[in-house]
């Protein structure tokens, strides 16, 4: 289901070649491919056909505004974490009736502006957030409608970073809390409890901690309903995992029958919050080599792409494949670190990899799609890429290349001050 393959030699994402949008929009270069999101959201919907749902798009994936014209008009929810990403989902055409609003400092003008809109629920994550979120309701006249994040506390087995569910983790309320305070928003006045959250983590590559979580989810779903308080929805967040390397995440269908199963006869609603997994392979990165460079025998290819493009290498660790965009016939592979042009050790993109390239060859970073190009910075002063997304043929520029003149912008010179001597 990947949009890349190789034709005459030649890299093409859907059916348009790379070197060609090289060519047009310059490097180093984000490209997405409209047919591999659709038809991963279209896969997600079927798989739980069978049981009401709601799909809500994690935004800080990939939050390009064209990325998410698209999942609104295939009539995906979204899950956003800041009032930049509200304003980003009501401008590409997301209903407000389907987002909801995770993370753990909300601010009131935040708060304020959700409720204004009209978003489906507030995952929140403690008591003076509850708290606070009452209060501003009260204040405009309006019901919050409310869903508490919980904490399961399990082990999602991913990197350390992107683990969430874990009770030292920030994330949520511990479930052993949540009871009281479920009881607290039901009968205050301003607050509608409307469901129950959870996330656990990202890049899982099994089903058992997503098992669990739920076990320990509906346990508490259980204690509320005899106490009353009944629920409209689940939400078991995002976090299923993607091929970057040699992992075997699980297929789709296997986790919505593992999830199905377990939720047995209950009638909730079911809300899942995927990032990674709708936008993740199908993005590339792509970069041109500058330099071909050796010190004391080890090889380096020195290209335009770097840590303030893509960060997930120097922040987590993680290994992206590279591909060269055209075969070099002939030329021997050699073992290289692909690094970028940032004065910092941790500025590669690539270690170890058997590549056969000469500089000014191009080269596709894959699985670019998700945390790429919403982590990037200017760091170094450099200018963010440009983003293009593909449709079969077709491209389009849904992001312009930053200039240094956008960057300078936001900037002021001090006025003249007294030079103290
Ligand atoms: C990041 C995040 C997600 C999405 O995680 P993925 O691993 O990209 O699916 C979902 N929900 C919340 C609350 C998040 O913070």
């Amino acid at each position: 289901m990947t949009p890349l393959s190789r034709r005459n030699g030649h890299l093409h994402f859907e059916e348009v070649a790379l070197t060609a949008l090289a060519e047009r929009h310059g490097t180093p270069l984000y490209v997405y491919s409209a047919g591999a999101i659709e038809a991963r959201y279209r896969a997600f919907a079927a798989a739980f056909r069978s049981h009401p749902h709601r799909v809500c798009y994690a935004v800080k994936a990939n939050s390009n505004l064209a990325v998410l014209q698209l999942l609104a008009q295939l009539g995906a929810g979204f899950d956003i974490v800041s009032g930049g990403e509200l304003e980003r989902v009501l401008l590409a055409g997301g209903d407000p009736a389907g987002i909801v609003f995770s993370g753990v400092g909300k601010t009131v003008a935040e708060m304020e502006r959700a409720l204004e809109v009209g978003v489906a629920c507030f995952n929140v994550e403690s008591k003076a957030e509850l708290l606070r979120l009452e209060a501003v309701a009260k204040r405009l006249g309006v019901v919050a409608p409310v869903s508490l994040r919980v904490n399961p506390d399990v082990d999602a087995a991913t990197h350390p970073y992107i683990s969430t569910g874990l009770k030292e983790n920030k994330f949520g309320v511990s479930i052993s809390d949540a009871a009281a305070l479920y009881r607290y928003a039901a009968d205050a006045q301003a607050l509608a409890v409307t469901g129950v959250d959870c996330h656990i983590g990202s890049q899982l590559t099994t089903l058992e901690p997503f098992v669990d979580a739920l076990d320990r989810v509906l346990a508490l779903v259980e204690a509320l309903n005899r106490d009353g308080i009944e629920l409209a929805h689940i939400d078991l967040g995002g976090g299923l995992g993607v091929r970057y390397q040699d992992e075997t995440p699980p297929g789709i269908d296997a986790y919505a029958t593992a999830i199905l199963e377990r939720l047995g006869h209950r009638r909730e609603a079911l809300m899942f919050e995927p990032g990674r997994w709708l936008v993740g392979e199908a993005g590339v990165f792509l970069t041109r080599v500058e330099y071909v460079k050796e010190n004391e025998g080890r090889h380096f290819l020195v290209v335009d792409g770097a840590m303030n493009d893509l960060l997930r290498p120097a922040l987590y660790g993680s290994f992206h494949g590279i591909e060269p965009v055209f075969d070099r016939p002939g030329t021997p592979a050699v073992e290289v670190d692909v690094v970028g042009p940032v004065c910092e050790s941790s500025d590669f993109l690539g270690k170890n990899r058997m590549l056969a390239a000469a500089a000014g060859d191009l080269l596709a970073v894959t699985t670019a799609g998700a945390y790429g190009f919403g982590m990037a910075s200017n760091y170094n002063s450099r200018n963010r890429a440009a983003e293009v997304l593909v449709r079969g043929e077709q491209d389009f520029l849904v992001r312009r290349r930053e200039t240094t003149a956008d960057q300078l912008a936001f900037e002021q010179l001090l006025p003249p001050l007294p030079v103290s001597d």
